[in-house]
């Protein structure tokens, strides 16, 4: 009998769930909404009902491997307690591995989202048969998966590669995490609003970006690429800066980890062409392990369904022999 395992991916807005078999091959999916406003409680029960839905439908054509369950935030993975979650308000210190053990009554893998992005790229995705791989996912934050020896790596509370919020620039802007200078300051979708704003602000935003701005359209990273695309000088180097953050945190990954390939997930990697030739130019710069011996940097393959493939695998994973 060949084995499945169910993975599931719980985001701020949409709860996935879904059965995947040994080769990565997804058959099965239950999409829920997260709807957080409802209560903790009231999520955990959707989340661990989407699961058993799909194990009472399979489980008797395939041998159940496990469960793995990817959540926002800092775990701390000793006691399965989400710390802090920006994505999940008022679920701080919540006891999540307790509260979905009590519902399933099997074991299960719990793992931060952006560690399973990490491992899904590893297993079947851009960063297949690497064994050192560090994830980074550019959304309104910066989340980051380290992959070191084939396996995700925690540090010693579960709480590491919180990557997107290395400092870059020492005086820099502000970041939400309480420090300044961060990469998600920089590199994260909300940094390319801001900085847009900066010039702007500054008087120096050149015709295009003011006019938008002028426009009453909500400025976003997605418009602020669209303008870049279509020439407009500070749109352009507003992703410059952008590229140029990425190549200096990738450098200092490369410095420290040695990593076989990088891999950018979320959705600012839309503008890939707009901030790659910085980043490419600014990682040799900076590394000389790089220099000489050249690293993979990637697009995510797998898109937003890398998590809920790597939760999935964390059952397959700890099964090998
Ligand atoms: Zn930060």
């Amino acid at each position: 009998m060949s084995r499945f395992a169910i993975g599931v991916d719980l985001g701020g807005t949409n709860l996935r769930v879904a059965a995947i078999n040994e080769n990565g091959g997804l058959f099965d999916q239950v999409n829920l909404l997260t709807e957080v406003e409802k209560g903790r409680e009231d999520v955990v029960d959707r989340l661990s009902s989407g699961i058993l839905q799909l194990v009472e439908r399979w489980k008797n054509v395939y041998q159940l491997a496990g469960i793995g369950v990817g959540i926002p935030g800092i775990i701390r993975m000793k006691e399965g307690v989400l710390v802090a979650s920006p994505n999940l308000p008022g679920w701080e210190n919540f006891n999540i591995r307790a509260q979905i053990a009590r519902r399933l009554n099997s074991p299960f893998y719990l793992e931060n989202d952006a560690n399973a992005a990490a491992l899904g790229e590893k297993w079947i995705g851009s960063g297949k048969n690497c064994d050192h791989l560090c994830f980074l996912t550019m959304g309104t934050g910066i989340g980051g998966g380290l992959i070191l020896n084939g396996r995700i790596w925690h540090g010693v509370a579960g709480m590491a590669a919180e990557l997107g919020h290395v400092t870059i620039y020492p005086d820099g802007r502000p970041c939400k995490c309480g420090s300044q200078g961060c990469l998600e300051a920089y590199a994260a979708a909300s940094a390319v609003v801001i900085a847009a704003q900066e010039f702007l602000k500054a008087g120096t935003a050149s015709p295009a970006l003011r006019e938008a701005a002028a426009s009453g359209k909500p400025l976003t990273s997605a418009l602020i690429h669209q303008l870049a695309r279509q020439g407009d000088a500070s749109s352009i180097a507003v992703f410059q800066q952008v590229g140029k953050a990425l190549g200096i945190a990738i450098a200092n990954f490369t410095n420290i980890f040695d990593i076989d390939v990088f891999v950018l997930g979320g959705g600012a990697v839309d503008a890939w062409d707009a901030f790659e030739k910085s980043m490419f130019e600014e990682v040799p710069k900076r590394s000389y392990v790089f220099r000489n011996d050249p690293r993979r940097i990637l697009k995510s393959h797998l898109g937003n369904q890398a998590g809920i493939f790597g939760a999935a695998y964390l059952a397959f994973q700890n099964l090998a022999p």
